[in-house]
């Protein structure tokens, strides 16, 4: 038996998983690292620390497994979009990875907001305007830290930076290079207009290569360590959107994928490029004819949390007591109030947001507190805060896309009975659980099969799936939402206007943040 090693680089830990040529799962491994915060906006990651963890993650699945009748043949990625590393004519890094949540590129974000060219950038490669992409960051660095980018012969992101590391091979795929926003969506080729924009060469960036591309042979003293063959074959896979939208299975136009775990996501395929007027959508070419088109959001699970600690201190005791957790103790008690907390909203734009109001600055809110309500109502607005911004995002995608035929959800927010059910009223649709453990590197073994010649197309991913399970909205609660949310939206264009200035107050008195 062959056996195939699904990998996927994240944002706070690198998963990988064994599986053998039917999709059965022999071992899993998940290795954390350090985010480095530690100057205002700044989110960045070693990019040695992130080797090493991918090393020991293949190692320890390898070591797991205990596979004594065959061999791993592949090693296929997935990993954390919107990277950026600089690195100098000998391939050493002389940037940490600049991460996707690092937001200090904000300034020139917003001034290509006011002046037009941030709309062109959009338009010529699916990138909305926001500091998390490697186009905004290059154009700080060039302002801010021209020192850097005069000894930059590479610009990479963390991906093709451990593909490298491999196997000497500096290539970047179509989904990987589309979300840097230097990638024409429409010829699916470095954009020469753009790449002036930032004064970066083509000699500068990767080979462009398909997703089910693989380089043959890495260096030996790594497959030693991992205990592989040096002949396996590296799948360069895609971006973890992309895999973990194919990984439930959601290959259609209009079969929404939507993931709420810490961070939230809606996501669709599409088989042409498409613009939003308003750009609050991406859209990256991904493979053969297939786009994606999505919104990311910062405020998923990561609010609900946030509520947890903040406003129920105490509430773990309890939960040890009652032999439960604690997130399950808090839905009981938002079960409490009725849909709608009793027209208590809730904002939850805690840490800025992408989706879809692409403004960094956007902070939370309640609206609507009276002096009836109660923590009750509290923990419940926030829940539902997290779903009716998901759903503001999913309406733009549904101008593109047309009513959804399916909706598939996945993540920790609809392990909860009142997740789903919220889900489900929101929507005022049947929602789908895909039973899909890990979809990035379930997607990522499903890359390397097409790259073996073993699967021709993305058609049979779904027999890799397990079983679903469908929650059907309930009547009762439509009325209550249907009110509530064009005031969420409302409210949100009146808020808009005063983002900045209580963001910039919060900057000026960092005393808030201890
Ligand atoms: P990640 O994106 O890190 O993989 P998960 O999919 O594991 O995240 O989801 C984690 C999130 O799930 C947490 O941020 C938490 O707020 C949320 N969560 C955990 N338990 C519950 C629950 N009972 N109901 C709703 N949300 C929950």
């Amino acid at each position: 038996m062959d056996y195939i090693v699904g990998i996927d680089i994240g944002t706070t830990s690198t998963k990988a998983l064994l599986y053998d040529l039917n999709g059965k799962i022999y071992a899993k491994a998940n290795i954390g690292y350090h985010l480095y915060q530690d100057l205002p906006d700044m989110a960045e990651e070693d990019p040695d620390d992130i080797f090493n963890a991918t090393l020991s993650a293949i190692q320890e699945v390898v070591t797991k497994a205990k596979r004594t009748d065959g061999k791993v043949i592949a090693i296929s990625w997935s990993a954390q979009q919107h990277s950026l590393i600089a690195l100098d004519e000998n391939y050493k890094p002389l940037t940490r990875t600049i991460t996707w949540a690092d937001n200090r590129a904000e300034k020139y974000a917003r001034e290509y907001k006011e002046n037009g060219k941030g709309m062109f950038v959009y338009q010529h490669t699916g990138l909305p305007i926001h500091p998390m992409g490697p186009f905004y960051k290059l154009l700080w660095l060039q302002a801010e830290h021209p020192e850097i980018c005069e000894k930059t012969a590479y610009w990479v992101g963390i991906k093709e930076y451990i593909i490298w590391r491999y196997t000497n091979v500096l290539a970047e795929e179509t989904s990987m290079a589309a979300a840097t926003g230097l990638l024409n969506m429409r010829s699916v080729d470095w954009d020469d207009e753009v790449l002036k924009l930032v004064n970066v060469k083509r000699s500068q960036l990767p080979d462009l290569v398909e997703t089910t591309h693989a380089i043959v042979g890495i260096r030996s003293e790594y497959a030693k360590v991992m205990g592989i063959p040096d002949d396996v074959k590296v799948v360069m896979g895609a971006t973890d959107g992309a895999l973990s939208t194919i990984g439930v299975g959601a290959l259609e136009t209009g079969t929404l994928a939507i993931n709420i775990g810490t961070s939230a996501a809606v996501r669709s395929f599409v088989d042409k490029p498409i613009v939003d007027p308003k750009a609050r959508l991406y859209c990256y070419p991904i493979m053969n004819g297939k786009y994606l088109v999505g919104g990311p959001i910062n405020s998923g699970g990561i609010v609900f949390n946030w509520a947890h600690d903040a406003m129920f201190t105490g509430v773990q005791e309890t939960a040890k007591m009652l032999k439960s957790s604690s997130y399950n103790l808090l839905t009981e008690i938002a079960k409490t109030v009725p849909a709608g907390s009793a027209g208590l909203l809730f904002h939850p734009y805690l840490g800025g947001e992408r989706a879809p109001l692409w403004d960094a600055n956007a902070r939370g809110s309640f609206f609507g507190l009276n002096r009836n309500h109660t923590r009750a109502h509290m923990v419940r607005a926030v829940l539902e805060g997290i779903v009716f911004n998901l759903y503001m995002t999913t309406l733009a995608l549904t101008e593109v896309t047309g009513d959804p035929k399916d909706i598939l959800v996945a993540g920790g927010f609809v392990q909860s009975s009142l997740g789903r059910q919220i889900m489900a009223d929101v929507y005022e649709h049947e929602i789908t659980i895909p039973d899909s453990y890990e979809s990035g590197c379930l997607a990522a073994m499903y890359l390397a099969k097409m790259s073996l010649g073993l699967e021709s197309d993305l058609t049979n991913i779904v027999n890799y799936i397990g079983k679903e399970k469908k929650y059907e909205p309930n009547e009762e609660n439509f009325a209550a939402y249907r009110a509530l949310i064009p005031i969420f939206i409302r409210l949100s264009r009146e808020l808009a206007t005063e983002y900045q200035s209580i963001a910039d107050f919060q900057r000026h008195f960092p005393t808030l943040y201890k």
